[in-house]
């Protein structure tokens, strides 16, 4: 089966630099969509084809599209920098789209080669290269690759027909008044994901099945919900959308990817950062009974939140049915703010890329 090339049919109205940059002044995450976007479609027997950049705009789906009725769909989130020298780079989009391919295989759907999820990445960025923040701050262009199908028929079963679209989010900074630790609500009754399940992937259902806990959390004034696993309800897995890390002083723990977490690429990059630093990390098991008492006896030094849209985010409470209790006296932790500032000196250009993980365009 062939690759597709894309073809660029950019928008003859694009927005002006003026409304552009009223908008680039405070992006927030995900309010504002750029000029463009990249579709590309996949049908059985023939692969993929019809590559193409366009204008932004709506989809047109049919009632009966299957992604409409069982929720085949799949989706990524990588981000793209301005440097120092004013180029623009995005963070590891080979590894998202090699999450991509899992995620496509789990979900019964085809796998796009990484060369030309990279390449539809690329051809966005590079048309709307405007829209990357300018270099000083943490801002970004977020960018939201994402697979549906679009079979007609109401038959249960993988369709014989995707649409892969490309679109790209000006992001603001997480924390745009400094860095402050969030509170979380640790759930020891709804689970996110089962062994065998898909939690694993990226999936649209996951986050649908979230959503209630994560409404019930915001009640209680928590940010997210920190899950465990679904059988013992005893090890801590991730946030509905973040992984986490505990640190033990000099020893830094992620827990372990048993099938039922997401492998975040923040997550991986992270191991790699914090050795770099000199700091033991290591991926392990971390049960809930250990973090609350590890936390009362002073030895869980902090502990953090971290995946794309806000790089790492401290965890300064936590609220569960058992109680409550703070990391790091409710500040942002020393370890913490010092991989923060490792990891995205390398993604916006201020150090070194010594793991190679900047794709400049
Ligand atoms: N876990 C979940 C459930 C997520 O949705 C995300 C965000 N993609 C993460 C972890 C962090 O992953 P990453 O570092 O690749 O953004």
């Amino acid at each position: 089966m062939t690759k597709p090339t894309i073809e660029l049919k950019p928008s003859s109205s694009p927005l002006s630099a003026a409304e552009r940059e009223a908008i680039l002044v405070n992006p927030g995450f995900g309010r504002h969509f750029t000029d463009h976007m990249v579709t590309i479609r996949w049908t059985e027997g023939r692969g993929w084809h019809d590559g193409q950049l366009v204008p932004y705009g709506p989809l047109s789906l049919d009632p009966a599209s299957s992604v409409l009725h069982y929720a085949q769909e799949i989706f990524e989130g990588l981000k793209a920098y301005r440097r120092p020298d004013g180029t623009v780079a995005t963070f590891r989009p080979d590894a998202n789209a090699r999450r991509f391919q899992y995620s496509a295989h789990r979900i019964g759907m085809p796998e796009l080669p990484v060369e030309t999820f990279v390449e539809a990445c690329d051809a966005l960025v590079r048309q709307d290269e405007a829209w990357v923040p300018p270099h000083g701050g943490e801002e970004s262009l977020y960018l939201r690759p994402f697979m549906i199908a679009t079979e007609v028929g109401l038959g249960v079963r993988p369709a014989n027909e995707y649409l892969f679209v490309v679109i790209a989010s000006p992001a603001g900074a997480y924390f745009p008044a400094g860095v402050k630790p969030v509170a979380i609500w640790a759930s020891e009754d709804r689970v996110r994901a089962v062994p065998g399940g898909v939690g694993d992937a990226k999936t649209g259902g996951n986050y649908a099945a979230s959503l209630l806990a994560q409404a019930e959390a915001a009640e209680k004034g928590c940010i997210q919900v920190a899950y465990l696993d679904a059988v013992e309800h005893k090890w801590v897995e991730e946030l509905g959308g973040m992984n986490l890390y505990f640190v033990y002083g000099n020893r830094i723990v992620t827990p372990t990817l048993t099938g039922s977490l997401l492998a975040g690429i923040t997550r991986d990059s992270l191991l790699q950062v914090a050795r770099d630093l000199g700091y033991e990390a290591e991926e392990g098991r971390v049960s809930i009974d250990q973090w609350q008492e590890d936390s009362a006896n002073g030895t869980l030094t902090e502990v953090f939140a971290c995946g794309t849209a806000a790089v790492i985010t401290p965890v300064g409470t936590v609220k569960s049915a058992r109680g409550e209790w703070q990391q790091s006296g409710g500040e942002p932790g020393e370890a913490t703010m010092r991989l923060r500032e490792a990891l995205l000196a390398i993604q916006t250009g201020r150090a070194e890329d010594t793991h190679g993980w900047m794709h400049e365009l």
